[in-house]
């Protein structure tokens, strides 16, 4: 035998013989009573030893002596196939009554002989009395070991059922883990079984037939189980018994061969050696949690052989085990440990996934942390060109402001340059025109422009800025209209503001073909102010829509006329730093509409 089984099945012994003497040494702690003595009345439960036995009939007789006349006794019995005799009464079993109950007789005076003061039982069949349960108490003893056995009984089917439940539950949450699926049919097999002494005479056949196979499944699905937990496969052609179709096959087939065996095939203790086999195997090799269900599993199955086994055929049984045997104890467990192996799985895989979260959590921090010190280093570095530039265009400003004043002034040149001057004055006024685009571009990015904070008339501001712009209108032979429907005042810098629509509104002329039209609109509404500025020109493609107000955007292939490409810009940078926004809506061919929004002083 290979090394790595030795260990598990040493185990597996010395785990079954520990719970079998256990088990034996507190069955023979219970309290016996012998046939003929005299009985004292107290609450124990007595098991009954020292059956006489008659050599002719083959029956078994048991006598109980009690200490005076007026005493009551109550004998509790489980199922006696051929049923006993008290003093000549005949004890009758109740209807539907099987082999996983207790009754109770009370045997009073009436019962007893007078002279010997004594009852004898007689069994009727020739069954040994040892496997017939017959126990003996005072009347108060009975009743508190038969609720007992209630407690006990109802206790046991609560933990399965809520078992049963509880797989089912993370089944359906988690449909991959298969095992969590039979482990939910194995302990609601279990439930129905525990239940069967109730189920199996209702009227429901399904029930009925339910309730009289529940045995043989559960032992069929707790082989299962062993399997399935950890995934254990078996060689070639046999894997397939453990697929879904499989193991139902094997389920119905099981049901079919019960149906047509005899009774005594329902004793079938000995498959349990199976799943000792496929936890042994799981131990092997190593597989998490199998040491577990292999102790469990043991101590289930040496409690199961304390009672189905010799020597107890032949000696009393402890009312305790018969309960746990009527109970349907023994299998808790090993349901336990398959408990406690399902919740071990879940909470490594929680702990796993939460693991996994820190780690992602730490390294999004640390990226975090990169990209916070990459934005400053970018923006650090972007003030220091916005700085380098704004100094460049500052300086430019001047030497340009000289040489265009000087251009003005000259006026004795030869005839050659003097026809070149206008054009060297126009090209001198752009450039001029554009340093200070970019200085002030320039100045309210870094927010260095101080805008001065008043009431501003925008009515009035726009009559200047149209005034001013009509000489251009004019001059493009386009048509420049201004419709004031209300009057809104604004806090702000009355000449940045004026810069702003003038950047609009020259725009507007300038994109719009003699004979065009451009309107200036003036509304209010919920405190704010609307200016619309629509014209009827070349219109804007929805692609350039979006970068309009970019710095130094220009959409190509419309007509060029001395711009910076930093109109647009300056005019959303004023509007912004007063609170307000700027939005487009444009059609090519058909023309476009600036909107501007400022907040109005109530
Ligand atoms: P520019 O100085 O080139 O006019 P702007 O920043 O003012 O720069 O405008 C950017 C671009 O937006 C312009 O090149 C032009 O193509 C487009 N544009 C601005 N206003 C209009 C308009 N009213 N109609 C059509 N296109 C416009």
């Amino acid at each position: 035998m290979k090394n790595e089984y030795v260990r598990p099945l040493v185990v597996f012994l010395t785990v079954l013989a520990i719970t079998f003497f256990t088990f034996i040494t507190i069955n023979n702690s219970f309290s016996t009573y012998e046939s003929g003595q005299i009985f004292e009345p107290t609450d124990k439960i007595y098991s009954l030893v020292g059956y006489r036995k008659n050599s002719t009939t083959e029956k078994y007789y048991f006598d109980i002596v009690a200490e005076d006349m007026n005493q009551q006794l109550v004998l509790l019995y489980g199922f006696i196939p051929d049923g006993i005799t008290v003093n000549g009464n005949v004890i009758v079993q109740p209807a539907g009554f099987n082999s996983s109950q207790f009754s109770s007789v009370l045997v009073d005076r009436e019962w007893f002989n007078i002279q010997t003061n004594s009852v004898t039982l007689e069994f009727n069949g020739k069954n040994n009395p040892y496997n017939q349960p017959v126990y003996l108490s005072s009347v108060e003893g009975a009743s508190k070991w038969l609720s007992a056995y209630y407690m006990i009984f109802a206790f046991n089917i609560g933990i399965v059922f809520i078992m049963s439940l509880y797989g089912l539950s993370l089944y359906l949450n988690k449909p991959g883990e298969d095992y969590l699926f039979w482990f939910s049919l194995y302990t609601g097999a279990l439930t129905i079984w525990s239940l069967s002494s109730f189920l199996m005479n209702t009227k429901w056949h399904f029930i009925s037939y339910l309730a009289s196979h529940a045995y043989g499944w559960s032992i069929l699905l707790d082989i299962i189980i062993c399997f399935k937990i950890f995934k254990t496969k078996l060689p070639g052609k046999f894997g397939k018994l453990l697929s879904r179709g499989g193991i139902i096959t094997i389920l119905l087939v099981w049901s079919l061969l019960e149906r047509f065996m005899t009774s005594n095939f329902r004793d079938y203790y000995y498959l349990y050696f199976i799943s000792v086999g496929a936890l042994i195997y799981a131990c092997a090799k190593h597989k998490k949690g199998a040491w577990m269900l292999l102790v469990g599993q043991t101590i289930s199955l040496g409690m199961r052989l304390v009672v189905a086994f010799s020597p107890l055929n032949t000696m009393p049984v402890s009312y305790l085990l018969r309960v746990m045997r009527y109970a349907k104890l023994f299998n808790t467990p090993f349901a336990i440990c398959c408990l406690l192996l399902i919740n071990r799985l879940f909470a490594e895989k929680f702990s796993e996934s939460e693991a996994l979260a820190a780690q992602l959590e730490q390294s999004n921090q640390i990226l975090e942390i990169k990209v916070s010190e990459r934005t400053k280093e970018l923006k650090d570095k972007q003030k220091q060109r916005n700085t380098f530039m704004m100094n460049i265009f500052h300086d430019l400003r001047t030497p340009l402001f000289v040489l265009n004043g000087c251009v003005e002034r000259v006026s004795s040149v030869p005839e050659r340059i003097r026809q070149e001057l206008p054009v060297i004055k126009d090209r001198l006024d752009f450039v001029q025109h554009l340093a200070e685009d970019l200085f002030l571009m320039a100045k309210l990015e870094d927010r260095q422009v101080i805008l001065e904070t008043e009431r501003v008339p925008i009515g009035e501001l726009l009559d200047r800025v149209i005034k001013a712009c009509f000489l251009v209108s004019e001059k493009k032979d386009v048509l420049l209209e201004y419709n004031k429907y209300n009057d809104s005042i604004t806090w702000g810098d009355e000449y940045r503001l004026e810069q702003a629509f003038q950047n609009l509104i020259i725009n507007a002329i300038y994109y719009t073909k003699p004979k065009g039209k451009v309107y200036v609109d003036l509304k209010s509404s919920d405190n704010m102010a609307y200016i619309t500025i629509v014209d009827t020109g070349v219109g804007i493609s929805p692609e350039d829509l979006d970068k309009i107000f970019d710095r130094y955007y220009r959409v190509s292939g419309t007509e060029k006329h001395q711009s910076s490409g930093l109109g647009l810009s300056i005019a959303h940078e004023i509007i912004k730093q007063h609170q307000g926004s700027i939005t487009v809506k444009s059609e090519l061919g058909k023309g476009t509409v600036f909107t501007v929004k400022l907040p109005v002083i109530p």
